[in-house]
């Protein structure tokens, strides 16, 4: 890969060179007075980023899993009932982990492309017992936006604590998490945060650390308790060193920076952006004739494309937008693996990167034989970047 390329997968993404940067600086000792206040300004504004302004931040060395990891290991113990509101394949590995921390499950699925009805998962969530109920933001495999305001709120009106997996979606798509009621949101540093892979990030609200306060039996992983890390995070936000495990030094540098941004970029302009580019991409995809995998606009994420191959084109013509300087994604659910590629766009996605990625759509599909007006896709995006205010 080219230091040109342009990495539209969905995570990890496109990186802005101060956030870089920050991650080459030399690794002071994560006790030192200075790494000390990043820490403890970082944990700050990750509640900011969550709109979580009274949830309690985590920030732990380990990938997205992780985050949902920690978040099913303290809150659910073993025989508790958990409602999975499942859009695809990272819905599927939740209610694998809710399995193996001993939940029994039930789940509310739907065809790849759509989400489930709010009204039947609240009947579901009427008929009982549920101590919490998760739902992916944005299906990664699906490019599917679920409706997470109304289900976290249907899950409040039931006492159900609600997980929102935000790893393609924190910082790209609205979410207001206290306003609404979330109890967790959770992600990682490579999508939308900004910053490269290595960190898991959580806003637990104190409904949920009260949950957690209250469980009966021990947290069965000792990396993945709350009792571990909450001393740490309280001790870092507050200007002193604590030591459980140790810190990602450079990782929590770059967070700092990138949360900096993303605040001064603020929350509302952000997501307005990632919607922009994202009808700006879909118009480009209209024009070419090519078919999202979500059904309808009002289910289809701002932070990723999945789209189905044309007629007559396959994988290799990923091989063919590499060779064009840009990079993109193959098929992740396991029913359509083949049939779909995908495009991240969340972070510095910018007009230049949404008329290069689409040009080199275009120009990979014609070498493939798909037959459009030359142009016609980057006309339609920039059509509408035009048109936007
Ligand atoms: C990427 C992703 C994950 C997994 O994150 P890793 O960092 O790969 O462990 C989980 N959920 C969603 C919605 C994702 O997009």
């Amino acid at each position: 890969m080219s230091e040109r390329d342009l990495l539209m997968i969905p995570g990890p993404v496109e990186f802005d060179p101060e956030v870089m940067r920050a991650l080459g600086t030399k690794t002071a000792s994560h006790v030192a007075p200075e790494f000390i206040s990043i820490f403890g300004r970082a944990l700050k504004k990750v509640r900011e980023v969550c709109l979580a302004p009274s949830a309690q931040p985590f920030v732990v060395a380990g990938s997205g899993t992780l985050a949902m990891e920690l978040a099913v290991a303290n809150l659910v113990e073993p025989g508790e009932r958990a409602l999975v509101v499942n859009t695809g394949y990272f819905s599927d590995r939740m209610a694998l982990l809710l399995e193996r921390y001993g939940a029994e499950v039930v789940q509310e699925k739907c065809a790849p492309g759509e989400v489930p009805e709010v009204a039947a998962v609240e009947r579901v969530l009427a008929s009982g017992r549920f101590k919490v109920m998760t739902v992916t933001h944005v299906d990664t495999s699906t490019g599917v936006l679920a409706p997470v305001e109304a289900l976290v709120k249907a899950a409040g009106r039931h006492g159900v604590l609600s997980v929102v997996d935000g790893v393609c979606a924190t910082a790209g798509e609205t979410f207001h998490q206290e306003a609404w009621g979330a109890d967790v949101y959770l992600t990682a540093s490579q999508k939308a945060i900004g910053v490269p892979p290595g960190l898991a990030l959580l806003t637990v609200s104190q409904k949920a650390m009260n949950a957690w306060r209250s469980r009966k039996t021990p947290v069965r992983s000792l990396y993945a308790d709350f009792g571990e890390w909450l001393p740490i995070m309280e001790a870092y936000e507050a200007g002193r060193a604590a030591y459980f495990a140790t810190p990602p030094v450079n990782l929590v540098y770059a967070l700092e920076v990138s949360l900096g941004q993303i605040l001064r970029e603020g929350m509302e302009a952000r997501f307005a952006r990632h919607r922009r580019m994202a009808q700006a991409f879909r118009a480009g995809w209209r024009a070419l004739g090519l078919k999202t995998l979500p059904v309808n606009e009002a289910v289809t994420a701002n932070t990723l494309s999945a789209l189905y191959y044309p007629e007559g084109v396959d994988v290799a013509m990923l091989g063919r937008a590499r060779e064009q300087g840009v990079v993109l994604a193959g098929g992740l659910h396991p029913q359509l693996k083949t049939r779909y590629f995908r495009v991240g766009h969340m972070n510095v996605v910018g007009p230049g990167d949404v008329l290069a990625t689409v040009g080199a759509v275009e120009r990979a599909l014609a070498a493939a034989g798909h037959k459009a007006q030359p142009g016609a896709g980057v006309a339609a995006a920039q059509t509408e970047l035009l048109a936007a205010r």
